[in-house]
């Protein structure tokens, strides 16, 4: 049985959140970011609100790491539209056709689940119709994902599951980082959660921003909140529909439970990759 509770669970972002839905935290940690980084970050279309500082960039929208590197690039190209709000970042795509490797490290080989659920979520990618990415599971070094673990309670009603960021340079984000607590996914954690949690992650780290980056409160509750599309533009992909997209995995926040490929992933994926 999960330590927190399922209300507790719905407004769980599904990656960092730990402050960034927190206003007084907010109010601290912009104090910490200088306004322009701030203004930079308002340049490459995110949201400005919570915005924490890490060890090798800043920590946006709950779960995504934008690295100094990220935050220099100057975009020209558009962002790329499904279901008129999944966006997708065309200048963080990594190369294809790729093979991709995934390793587990550090505290996450204490307990089994974290790679079952690590199995789990590269299946799901590559059981994908005419995908150029495919993913493999490497036991022994390090892989080009590196899965590892941090110790992080949960603060101000909320709880970071993981982090993760963009490709560069045509290769994916090299590291997701899982929160090991047992308030993020109990002492017995869900291998379905836990494996949307790492597929949400996963395609952070292909370039996969996310779904509700228009208003973030659809699924993380709370106050309306615009991630914006940015001042680089977006494209609609024809024939794709509009709306609300409820079952996304790449929805900002987590329900706590199992969250796959939706039809519109589905054609994001295959359309990118
Ligand atoms: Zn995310």
């Amino acid at each position: 049985m999960r330590l927190i509770s399922k209300t507790l669970v719905a407004f769980l972002c599904v990656s960092l959140i730990a402050t960034s839905c927190k206003r007084e935290d907010i109010a601290l940690n912009q104090d910490e970011v200088s306004s322009a980084v701030l203004q930079q970050i308002a340049a490459q279309g995110f949201s400005t609100e919570g915005v924490r500082k890490v060890s090798n960039g800043y920590l946006v929208e709950g779960d995504i790491i934008l690295t100094n590197e990220n935050l220099a690039q100057q975009s020209t190209s558009p962002n790329l539209l499904i279901a008129n709000e999944e966006q997708y970042r065309t200048t963080n795509l990594v190369n294809k056709p790729r093979t991709i490797t995934v390793s587990v490290s550090g505290t996450l080989t204490g307990l089994q689940v974290w790679s079952d659920a690590t199995n789990a979520a590269i299946a799901r990618y590559n059981s994908l119709p005419n995908h150029d990415l495919t993913f493999q599971r490497i036991t022994g070094g390090v892989g080009n994902i590196d899965l590892v673990g941090f110790d992080e309670a949960a603060s101000g009603g909320y709880i970071t599951l993981g982090s993760a960021g963009f490709p560069s340079g045509g290769n994916p984000y090299n590291q997701i980082r899982i929160n090991t607590n047992p308030q993020a996914y109990g002492s017995n954690p869900n291998l379905n959660y836990v494996t949307s949690v790492i597929q949400h992650e996963v395609g952070h780290c292909i370039g996969f921003r996310h779904t509700d980056y228009f208003n973030r409160a659809l699924s993380c509750g709370g106050r309306k909140s615009n991630e914006r599309a940015g001042s680089i533009g977006a494209t609609l992909i024809p024939g794709t529909p509009s709306g609300f997209d409820a079952e996304s995995f790449m929805l900002a926040c987590s329900n706590g439970g199992n969250r796959d490929f939706n039809v519109n992933d589905k054609k994001a994926m295959d359309y990118l990759y």
